[in-house]
């Protein structure tokens, strides 16, 4: 495949901005490759600046679902943005969206809006250091909480792929609060609690894990974190900021049946513009500034453009059959599976709702430990070939498969055909 224009790109781009890219994943670094510079997304399908076209299961990483310039999602942001950009001002947008995600999710009784998963975090967790005056966090070891300092202790993705531990810049004292526990370990959560109980002001995860891979919750794991913070007076934090609007309409809390105190947004909420939130019970929520004294805030927070896109995104998948998509998820992940079983390598293919990842290694994964077993050369292999086949997977063996609800049997049936010509 011809990528001399984007070669070109991204040349230029290596001495203008770090590394050539804005973030750091989409360098296609771990996978031996160099980044493709997009021209335009439609429905399923990328096209890159030489012309080639590629089915996308990356989805700009989560917001996607609706696949690229949904016609109705494209005519909001139009609509618009006709009317101006920013205004630094109420608009009606916001209110519609936060009454869409407080009916979705009962357990966000109020929430704020801002600009990206990274402030949602951050904020929820000054949040609960506010609400409960401790000072400690624990957060599981390969999720990924966006690049805020507190949440910089053993994460994934970049943090994974890149194989950095943790980053300078980030001062000792602030990580120190920072408890780590295996994912899916309930013991060691526990023995966390026993001794620093009444200093852990929150429990923050990924209800499933999609920063290291895919890793399902163990059944009983994401009950006993709320049981244990129930207990020791400390707030559950979900991250739905991939899990919110793809697992169900109601995220994994929905799915699960589990009540957080907390719960922060991003990707699919802001339909493909940068959005995020953070909302929970309206007791919490009622300390955010100006109606309590926690200060939060943001120049472009509830953005009228982004505002529009989410609304609109929302909106479709409301009446959208997620379990169909789930079946028809399954079904492909399932034939990919033993494709590559069929080639002789190792292969572990764990999926859930439209998500799937491929881990070549023998073993089922269930934490951060097991993900490192995964054969990385035969994830390069792999990632290459369907890169030149047309079929664009996401650029490191710790980021999981997106599909979206338009992608077709027939992007199924060419991925598995390009799969089926691989060899190691
Ligand atoms: C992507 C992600 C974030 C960070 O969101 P940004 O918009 O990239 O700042 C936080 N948490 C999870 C679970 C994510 O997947």
């Amino acid at each position: 495949m011809n990528t001399n224009t984007s070669q070109l790109y991204f040349d230029k781009a290596s001495t203008l901005i770090p590394g050539g890219v804005n973030s750091p994943v989409r360098a296609c670094h771990n996978v031996d490759s160099t980044p493709l510079f997009i021209f335009k997304g439609q429905g399923s399908h990328l096209m890159d600046v030489d012309g080639n076209t590629y089915i996308d299961f990356i989805l700009s990483w989560g917001p996607m679902i609706l696949g690229h310039s949904h016609p109705l999602v494209t005519a909001a942001i139009q609509e618009a943005a006709a009317r101006g950009a920013s205004y630094g001002a109420p608009c009606p947008d916001e209110v519609t969206l936060a009454e869409e995600i407080t009916a979705a999710l009962p357990s966000v009784e109020m929430l704020r809006m801002v600009n990206s998963g990274t402030e949602a975090t951050m904020s929820a967790l000054r949040l609960a250091r506010a609400v409960t005056g401790r000072d400690k966090l624990i957060k599981f070891t390969g999720c990924y909480h966006g690049h805020a300092d507190s949440f910089l202790a053993a994460a994934g993705s970049g943090v994974a792929t890149l194989a950095i531990p943790g980053t300078p810049g980030v001062p000792a004292h602030v990580v120190a609060d920072t408890l780590l526990a295996p994912y899916n370990d309930l013991e060691q959560t526990e023995e966390l609690f026993r001794t620093h109980g009444d200093q852990i002001a929150a429990v923050i995860v990924e209800p499933v894990a999609a920063n290291m891979g895919l890793v399902l919750p163990k059944a009983g794991f994401l009950e006993g974190l709320r049981a244990l913070c129930t207990k020791h007076g400390a707030l559950l934090i979900f991250d739905e900021v991939i899990t919110g609007f793809r697992l169900a309409f109601a995220g994994a809390q929905g799915r699960f049946g589990i009540v957080p105190d907390l719960t922060t947004f991003g990707k699919i909420v802001g339909g493909g513009l940068p959005v995020g939130a953070f909302g929970g019970k309206k007791e919490y929520m009622q300390r955010i500034a100006p109606s309590g004294d926690v200060y939060q805030a943001g120049t472009l927070s509830g953005n009228p453009l982004a505002m529009a896109a989410g609304l609109a995104t929302l909106r479709i998948l409301k009446s959208a059959d997620y379990e169909a998509l789930e079946q028809r998820s399954a079904t492909f992940a399932n034939e990919l599976r033993n494709i590559l079983e069929g080639k002789g390598v190792p292969i572990q293919m764990p999926t859930i709702a439209s998500m799937f990842c491929p881990y070549f290694c023998e073993e089922p994964v269930t934490c951060f430990a097991d993900t490192q077993k995964a054969d990385a050369r035969l994830f390069t292999t792999f990632y290459k070939h369907m890169r030149d086949q047309g079929i664009l997977l996401a650029p490191s063996a710790y980021e999981t498969g997106m599909i979206s609800f338009v992608h077709s049997e027939m992007d199924f049936e060419r991925t598995l055909n390009a799969a089926s010509q691989v060899s190691f």
